[in-house]
């Protein structure tokens, strides 16, 4: 299975066009969150419709998971913690969004919400326990906005700016492969990286860039190989476990 990750397009039409054409040579095209852009001057309403228009021209060509991330916060949720309800708009056009999962004989796709309150947070605990029990012996990869807190893929050049609870979470569940963003600067970064791994788990983080072509990192799930491209160059790593 061909996998393609990008992350934090921050509302990069150009970036979203380049996704849109490539997303059929993948099994599954994942945006790792970080939609929107909440400096733009463009209206939150109006990236919204656009980005909805992405996602279901991409979904219409394959798979596409999209998480939430910081930036795409536009409402709270029944527990009164913000969240991205517009995403929820991407499922009629079948994209898989925060709090579902994707399932083949090969692999099993878990989608987090950004948490931004402790019953969120919650709930993506009780939604990985889930998939835990349903997992068998297929690879196992979240779709997770946040980078594992102490990670060079959380590095910002300064310090970590990681999630200290997913650290837990992959160490209690040991899942196959963690697709991340958030942190834009860690595989550009001295003693950061785009790719770490924690056990027999293989996390990664694309980054961002300008320019019309996103960072990106293609996971080829049968040769165990992922490979990150960037303006930094090109870079091909064998993932970790058996
Ligand atoms: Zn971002």
């Amino acid at each position: 299975m061909q996998i393609l990750l990008v992350s934090d397009l921050h509302y990069t039409l150009k970036q979203l066009d380049w996704v849109s054409g490539v997303a059929g040579d993948f099994d599954l095209v994942v945006l790792a969150g970080d939609h929107l852009d909440i400096a733009s001057i463009v209206e939150p309403d109006a990236q919204i419709a656009v980005v909805l228009e992405y996602l279901s021209r991409m979904a219409a060509k394959t798979a596409v998971a999209a998480c939430s991330g910081n930036h795409d916060l536009n409402s709270r949720n029944e527990h009164g913690e913000l969240a991205a309800r517009w995403l929820e708009a991407a499922t009629a056009a079948g994209v898989l969004v925060d709090g579902t999962r994707w399932e083949t004989d090969e692999v099993l796709v878990t989608v987090c919400p950004w948490w931004d309150g402790p019953r969120t947070r919650e709930l993506v605990g009780e939604q990985l326990a889930a998939d835990a029990a349903i997992v068998g012996d297929r690879q196992w990869i979240w779709v997770y906005h946040a980078p594992p807190d102490a990670s060079p893929t959380s590095w910002t050049g300064k310090r970590h700016y990681g999630d200290e609870d997913l650290v837990g979470w992959i160490e209690q569940h040991r899942p196959s492969i963690v697709l991340c963003g958030h942190v834009h600067e860690s595989p550009f970064k001295a003693d950061g990286s785009w790719i770490d791994t924690i056990g027999s788990t293989t996390v990664v983080n694309a980054g961002r860039q300008i320019g019309p072509i996103p960072a990106r990192v293609e996971i080829d799930t049968d040769a165990r190989s992922a490979r990150w491209s960037s303006l930094a160059g090109v870079e091909e790593q064998s993932l970790a476990g058996v």
